[in-house]
């Protein structure tokens, strides 16, 4: 039997970071302290220096399988993910066609096995079609294994109909995740409302378009009890709403994306659509606001919002370019240049809260004995210089640049999935 042993890192526990080796078998932490030599049928990976915990989750991965393989499919992302050092991602449900019925989530769950790299779970539809007019079958998408229920890339506009939502989702237990924009607001823009939206002359989104959203829907979370996920949080106000309401005992919780984290809408100001994504890059304040919010944990998780796009697509004029970056592979060195978390934190914000606000029972677990062989090392010193991806997409923002910390070592089920040479297959 293969077994590895990762020795001498700092090792995530549930007691905190400890300097230990973890030995693996058979998919299985099977003891961490300090491992005897190995003999021949042990891996021995030297850890001096790299973080060692919980493989990181997504819980917003645009697949793009089906309909849209030409940008990305499970394959490409899971190798993708895979070098991001993530064990599991959740696929967004805005597919085409989309994924609002059992099938199609056993399919994207197949697929993800198929492929074997990751864990892939599915998110589902709220409404029908993704067309926000009735409920989709919220029982169906939950028998299938659905958790988390997003119309992501579209808000559920209709109080009534969020309602209804809430309401079933708080007997079942699942979670109301939230592409918090009103399209009233939203309408026509291109990036966030602000001197440098006046300074070109382009039409712009306010941040009250994310926050009269989240100020509703947290209203409705007081009728319903239902957990409620704000996605993709890029405004400072709707951050001290998500902590007040956090003050008053509610589900909430809130994700924010590690492009957010690291840029403006000061970046914007050249007009390359690889800054171009909805919510928009908003103010250095904002941006300070969304940092402050993850190191304290306000803001609960990183979630990458993965978002392919063909250069066809991308390579146009920003007022017609789609919205959307990916990112999946450089996330956690993005988190770590910019916002410069504890190795508690970091985990806690990469795997351990994703898992737990997505449900995903083998994921997110402080490293253990009898844990399931879910773990990533990432060297908090290292370097991460961005010049090419493993997505058949290129739309990022992140091209030419170096940041502090890499992904060494990612590891799937104990097998080895990622090492810093590549991934493996
Ligand atoms: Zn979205």
């Amino acid at each position: 039997m293969s077994r590895t042993t990762f020795r001498n890192g700092t090792v995530l526990t549930a007691a905190g970071p400890v300097t230990a080796d973890v030995e693996v078998a058979a998919g299985t932490i099977v003891a961490i302290g300090k491992a005897g030599s190995g003999g021949d049928e042990v891996r021995e990976i030297d850890c001096g220096g790299l973080w060692v915990g919980p493989g990181f989750v997504d819980i917003h991965t645009h697949l793009r399988e089906p309909g849209h393989e030409y940008k990305e499919d499970t394959e490409s992302a899971s190798r993708v993910a895979a070098a991001g050092g993530y064990t599991s991602v959740v696929a967004m449900p805005n597919t085409d066609p989309v994924i609002d019925s059992g099938h199609l989530v056993r399919y994207t769950i197949e697929r993800g096995r198929e492929v074997g790299l990751v864990e892939v779970a599915s998110a589902g539809c709220v409404t029908a079609g993704r067309a926000g007019e009735k409920l989709a079958h919220l029982d169906d998408l939950w028998a299938a294994g659905v958790r988390l229920f997003t119309d992501d890339g579209d808000v559920v506009a209709d109080a009534g109909l969020l309602r209804r939502a809430m309401d079933y989702l708080a007997q079942l237990g699942g979670v109301l995740a939230q592409h918090a924009i009103d399209p009233g607001l939203a309408r026509g823009g291109h990036m966030h409302e602000g001197p440098v939206a006046s300074g070109l002359g382009m039409y712009a989104i306010p941040s009250a378009a994310e926050t009269v959203v989240v100020a509703r829907d947290i209203e409705l979370v007081r009728l319903t009890g239902c957990n409620y996920h704000v996605q993709h949080i890029s405004a400072a106000p709707t951050v001290e709403l998500v902590a007040a309401a956090k003050r008053e005992g509610l589900p909430v919780t809130a994700e924010v994306t590690p492009h957010h984290l690291a840029f403006t809408d000061g970046d914007v100001q050249a007009t390359d659509p690889a800054f171009k994504m909805m919510p928009p890059l908003r103010s250095a304040a904002d941006r300070a606001a969304l940092v402050a919010g993850l190191q304290s944990g306000v803001i609960d998780a990183v979630a990458t919002d993965h978002a392919p796009h063909a250069d066809h697509e991308k390579d146009v004029p920003f007022e017609h370019a789609p919205n959307g970056v990916i990112g999946l592979e450089w996330a956690a060195a993005v988190v770590n240049d910019r916002v410069g978390l504890d190795p508690v934190r970091f985990f806690e914000a990469m795997s351990v809260k994703p898992a737990a606000i997505a449900r995903i029972a083998n994921q997110g677990h402080w490293l253990a004995t009898g844990a399931p062989a879910n773990i990533t090392a990432f060297d908090p010193k290292g370097v991460t210089d961005v010049r090419q991806s493993r997505s058949k997409s290129r739309n990022a923002p992140y091209f030419g640049r170096r940041y502090a910390g890499a992904v060494k070592y990612t590891m799937y089920a104990g097998a080895m999935t990622h090492e810093e040479s590549g991934v493996l297959v």
